[in-house]
C-alpha cells in the first residue's frame, strides 16, 4: 500500500501533504530501502555516479539570533567568538582550489560586521582569483537590495534552510523576533533575483512530528529549490535544548530519499551531521540519494570554536590525504568525486522511466568525460 504511494511520488513527484504524512509515519525498513534504490536511479538520470564536493569555509561563528537549537546563538556567552579576514578567506579558496574543489560556500552566522560592501568586496576578490569556481552564501536573513548586491558581486547560490514550514513549530524553536514568514520571503526572493537556491530542515528536531515534515515536503513542492539541506537536529550542551534526544539517521536517511523523489533534479548534500551521528552517515546519504559533500576548509584553529551542535564530525578536507581518502570511499560506493563546479541540472518535465529491459534509455556519462579529483602534487 505504502510502496503504491512511493510509485505515485516517482512518477508524479508530488504527493498531498495526508501521503506523505503517511508515507512517513508508516515507514519501515523495506519500505526504506525501496525508496533508496528509486532515489537512486533518480539521481543517476541526471548526475550520473558524479559526487560533488562544496569548500565549507565558516567565515565567522559571530551571530546576532538566538535559535534555540545552536551553539552559535548570541545568548551562548561561553562560545569562543572569531571572525577570518579577507585574506584568511582567500587562502581557504587557493587550498581548497589546489584540491580541486570549484564551489566555496561562506557560511556564518548574522553578524552585521560583514557589512554589503565587505561582503561584496570578499566576494569579487574569490571571482577574480578562481574564475572557474562558483560562490554559494549562507549567511542568513538579509534584506533583497543587499542578496541582489552579493549576485551582482557575482555569488552564485544562497543556501538558508527553511528549519520547519509550520509556524507553530517554528516558533517553538525559534524566539519571536524570527518568523517564518521573514524566511520563506527570503528564500522567494533569493530565487527571484536569479541564485541557485537551498532551503532545508533538520530531522528529530525538538516537537517535531511527521505532520511537520510532510509540511515541509509541500512547502519545498512550493518553492522547487535547487538545493536542499537535511540533516539530523543533534543538541549543543549550551543551549536550551542541551537535553533533547537527536534525530536519527533511520528518519533522516528516510527524508532524503523521498525528497531526491520528489525532487529527482535536486542538489542534495550528504551532511556533515549525518556524519556526527553514524561513522558511517556520510555514506549512507550517499546511497540515500544524496550527491553532494561539503568538507569543511575552514582554518584548523577556529573549526572548534564553530560548534553548531556537540561532538560535530571532522570531515576536513585540507589535506591531500583527506581528499584522497574521501576519493577512495565514494569510489568503494560506485561513485566518483569529480572537479566540477556542480551546476543545478533543470528537471526534465517527465521523468525518464526504464525501458523493459531495464536499460537506461538516457546513456551514462562517459568514463573520463569529467576530470577525476586530483589532490595537489606537492
Ligand atoms: N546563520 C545561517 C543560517 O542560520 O541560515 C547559516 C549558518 S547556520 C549554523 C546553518 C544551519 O545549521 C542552520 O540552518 C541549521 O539548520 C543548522 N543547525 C544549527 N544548529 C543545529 C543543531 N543543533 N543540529 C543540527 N543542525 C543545526
Ligand atoms: Fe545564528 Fe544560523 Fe545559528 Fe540561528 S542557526 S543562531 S541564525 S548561526
Amino acid at each position: 500500500m505504502l510502496r503504491s504511494l512511493v510509485d505515485k511520488l516517482e512518477k508524479e513527484e508530488r504527493l498531498s501533504g495526508a501521503e506523505f504524512e503517511r508515507l512517513i509515519a508508516g515507514r519501515t525498513p523495506e519500505l526504506a530501502g525501496y525508496v533508496f534504490e528509486k532515489a537512486r536511479k533518480a539521481r543517476e538520470r541526471y548526475y550520473g555516479k558524479k559526487v560533488f564536493i562544496r569548500g565549507l569555509i565558516e567565515f565567522t561563528n559571530y551571530c546576532r539570533n538566538n535559535c534555540l537549537y545552536c551553539g552559535l546563538r548570541r545568548d551562548n556567552r561561553a562560545a569562543e567568538r572569531y571572525r577570518l579576514t579577507e585574506q584568511e578567506i582567500l587562502e581557504c579558496c587557493a587550498e581548497g582550489h589546489a584540491l580541486g574543489f570549484r564551489t566555496f560556500v561562506l557560511q556564518g552566522g548574522e553578524d552585521p560586521f560583514f557589512a554589503d560592501e565587505l561582503l561584496c568586496r570578499i566576494i569579487r576578490s574569490i571571482k577574480k582569483d578562481f574564475p572557474d569556481c562558483a560562490v554559494t552564501l549562507s549567511l542568513g536573513e538579509r534584506d533583497a537590495e543587499s542578496y541582489q548586491r552579493f549576485f551582482d558581486a557575482g555569488a552564485d547560490r544562497y543556501l538558508l534552510r527553511h528549519e520547519t514550514a509550520d509556524e507553530e513549530h517554528y516558533a517553538r524553536l525559534h524566539p519571536p523576533s524570527q518568523s517564518p514568514g521573514e524566511r520563506k520571503r527570503c528564500l522567494f526572493s533569493l530565487k527571484d533575483i536569479g541564485y541557485q537556491v537551498g532551503c532545508g530542515f533538520m530531522v528529530g528536531s525538538p516537537y517535531q512530528t511527521p505532520k511537520h515534515l510532510a509540511r515541509d515536503m509541500l512547502f519545498m513542492q512550493d518553492l522547487e529549490p535547487h538545493m536542499v539541506g537535511i540533516g539530523p537536529f543533534i543538541p549543543h550542551h549550551a543551549t536550551p535544548f542541551a537535553r533533547e534526544p537527536a534525530g536519527t539517521l533511520e528518519l533522516t536517511l528516510f527524508m532524503l530519499g523521498l525528497t531526491r523523489l520528489m525532487l529527482p533534479s535536486v542538489l542534495l548534500p550528504s551532511t556533515t551531521a549525518l556524519a556526527t551521528i553514524d561513522p558511517k552517515g556520510r555514506e549512507l546519504g550517499i546511497l540515500a540519494g544524496a550527491n553532494v559533500v561539503m568538507p569543511n576548509l575552514s582554518p584548523p584553529g577556529v573549526r572548534e570554536k564553530y560548534l553548531l551542535y556537540d561532538n560535530k564530525a571532522t570531515t576536513g578536507a585540507e589535506s591531500a590525504q583527506a581528499v584522497r581518502e574521501l576519493k577512495e570511499v565514494m569510489k568503494a560506493l560506485g561513485y566518483s568525486v569529480v572537479v566540477d563546479r556542480g551546476d543545478f541540472v533543470p528537471p526534465k518535465s517527465q521523468p525518464e522511466r526504464p525501458n523493459e529491459s531495464g536499460l537506461k534509455s538516457q546513456p551514462e556519462p562517459q568514463p573520463g568525460s569529467q576530470p577525476e579529483l586530483r589532490p595537489k602534487s606537492s
